[in-house]
This record gives C-alpha cells, sequence and structure tokens, in this order.
C-alpha cells in the first residue's frame, strides 16, 4: 500500500520523487481538520469555562481556576491539552486568551454583588504567546474596565517557559499590571526551568506547586524534598504557595504538616461550571 501510494506520487510529481507515508498524511490531515475547526470555535461559541476550587486549610473556598473547555460538536468535549498547544503555533491562543479573560472577569463582576462570593478570585492560564503580544497590558486594563472587575481578584498564571527568553521585557510587563493591582502566580512550579536568583526579582505573589510533586510526595523522597523546600522558599521570598493536583487527605495532612495552607485538587472538587462550585469542601 506504501509502494502504490510513493507510485501515486512520483506520478502527480512528474519526476520528481515524494516521500509519500500515508500514517503521516493521515495525521496531518487531522491534525489540519482540528485546526480549522478550531478557528471556528469562538465564533461559533463552542468555548466554555469550567472552575476548579481553591481551599483554604480550613476547606473553604478561597477562589478558582478557569480552566477552558472546548464543547466540539461532533468530538465532544475536547482537552485543553490537546488544543491549547495547537492554538500556541498560531495566533488563535491570542483571541482565546482574550475570551477567557473576558469571561473570567465577567464572573468576577457577578461575584463581587454577592459577600459570600466577593472576595474569591480567580487565576486565568496566560500562554506566553499571549502575554508577549505588544498590546497585552492594554488589553488586560480594557478588559477590567469594561467588565468592572476588580483587578485585585484576577490572578494571572504564567510559566516558567515564560522567562526563558526575554525575561527582563515579561518582568516589566508583570511589573506594570501589578501597578493596577493584579496578581501572578508561578503555574507548575519546579517543572521548568528555575534560576532562584532570578526568581527573587520576579514580581509574583504566590507559586503553584506542581502536581508531580504532590502526586508522589508520600512515596517518593525526592518529590517530598521538592514540595517541602519549595514550601519553605515561598516562605522566605514572602510569597503565597498553593499545592496543585492533591487526591487524598494524606498528601493534603503531609502539606498542612510541611506549611501549605492552600490548595487545589480533586480532593476538594473537579472543574466544573460555576454553579456546581462547593464553598465548603
Ligand atoms: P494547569 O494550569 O496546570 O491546570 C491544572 C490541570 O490539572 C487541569 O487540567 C486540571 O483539571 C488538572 N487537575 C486539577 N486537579 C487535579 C487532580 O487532583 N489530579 C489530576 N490528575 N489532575 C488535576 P486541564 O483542565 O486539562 O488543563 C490542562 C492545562 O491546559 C492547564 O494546566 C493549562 O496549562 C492549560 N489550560 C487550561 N485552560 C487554559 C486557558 O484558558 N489558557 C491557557 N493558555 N492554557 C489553559
Ligand atoms: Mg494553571
Ligand atoms: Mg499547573
Ligand atoms: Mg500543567
Amino acid at each position: 500500500q506504501a509502494d502504490m501510494a510513493l507510485f501515486q506520487a512520483k506520478r502527480a510529481g512528474g519526476d520528481n520523487l515524494y516521500f509519500f507515508d500515508p500514517v503521516m498524511q493521515a495525521q496531518l490531515h487531522a491534525r489540519a481538520r482540528l485546526e480549522a475547526d478550531l478557528r471556528q470555535a469562538l465564533p461559533r461559541n463552542e468555548l466554555l469555562l469550567h472552575y476548579q476550587p481553591q481551599v483554604d486549610a480550613d476547606r473553604r473556598l478561597i477562589g478558582v481556576e478557569a480552566l477552558v473547555r472546548w464543547q466540539h460538536p461532533e468530538r465532544g468535549m475536547v482537552s485543553p491539552g490537546e488544543f491549547i498547544p495547537l492554538a500556541e503555533e498560531n495566533r488563535l491562543i491570542v483571541s482565546i486568551g482574550g475570551w477567557v479573560l473576558e469571561t473570567a472577569c465577567r464572573q468576577l463582576t457577578a461575584w463581587a454583588e454577592d459577600p459570600v462570593t466577593a472576595d474569591l478570585t480567580i487565576s486565568v492560564n496566560v500562554s506566553p504567546r499571549q502575554f508577549r503580544e505588544a498590546d497585552f497590558i492594554e488589553r488586560v486594563l480594557a478588559t477590567l474596565a469594561h467588565t468592572g472587575a476588580r483587578p485585585e481578584r484576577l490572578k494571572l498564571e504564567v510559566t516558567e517557559s515564560l522567562f526563558v527568553h526575554n525575561r527582563d521585557e515579561a518582568h516589566e510587563t508583570m511589573r506594570r499590571l501589578k501597578e493596577h493591582g493584579v496578581t501572578f502566580a508561578l503555574d507548575d512550579f519546579g517543572t521548568g526551568y528555575s534560576s532562584l536568583s532570578y526568581l527573587k526579582r520576579l514580581p509574583l505573589d504566590q507559586l503553584k506547586i506542581d502536581q508531580s510533586f504532590v502526586r508522589d510526595v508520600l512515596e517518593d523522597e525526592a518529590s517530598a524534598a521538592i514540595v517541602a523546600s519549595t514550601i519553605a522558599l515561598s516562605e522566605s521570598l514572602q510569597l503565597a504557595v498553593i499545592a496543585e493536583g492533591v487526591e487524598t487527605e494524606e498528601q493534603r495532612a503531609w502539606l498542612v504538616a510541611h506549611g501549605c495552607h492552600a490548595f487545589q485538587g480533586y480532593l476538594f472538587g473537579r472543574p466544573g461550571p460555576v454553579d456546581s462550585l462547593p464553598f465548603q469542601v
């Protein structure tokens, strides 16, 4: 069959010899279709936000992380792990990220009217590509202004990859947004490039301990050491710290014993629609 494909490619291309791999061709085709569909996702209203609870040591809801979902008409729910990397390769992430920010800010404004929800924060993931857009600061400020959301309630999650190149520029963007009250969390901490001396200078508010370390904290000494030192580091840098991916009571107890008092994970709630949020877990 591969020979046949090669033969046909050769004929179609005249004298030129093409390397033609039907499996690769099929993958490229599927990808191109997904990308074409993703272009239509926003205009067709197929994106939605799920919110995952973040709780304190008393299991009270203190905030949520906004996680984007794509309700594809034929494929069903497509996970962000599948379409965010695709969107990052072209400029689609900029419009998707803009929509996420807008939707989260509208939610903050709705919550501001009820004393029960007024103090909640929303953490929004920001891709490096989106963050580096020339008008990123203006877009965030304009979104806050026209939705009426309080900047102090908006937390932007960035990853270490943002600081590998042009770190002074990233630093400056964060500093300017912080002047307006927006806060920053460093997502997936420990999985990427980390220069501790640089971390000291970053205008951060919170470290998020990556779920891969939390998962193994009771079984693996290296993970336990990484989590314990991240908590200690956050204390000495006067940053807040939150553990991601907390799934068991044992993990929670270990984290509390080591000085971590904010948690996110299936133990407290899976990401879901806004009306499914528990206020006390
Ligand atoms: P993330 O920002 O690190 O988000 C945490 C991921 O861990 C989420 O996956 C969440 O559902 C999952 N999770 C939470 N608690 C647990 C747990 O206890 N156990 C396990 N095994 N997993 C848990 P999700 O929703 O599939 O999102 C995956 C990634 O996609 C996110 O990782 C984030 O990097 C990206 N992403 C999601 N929404 C957005 C967005 O609006 N913009 C951008 N740029 N990226 C997004
Ligand atoms: Mg995140
Ligand atoms: Mg994370
Ligand atoms: Mg992650």
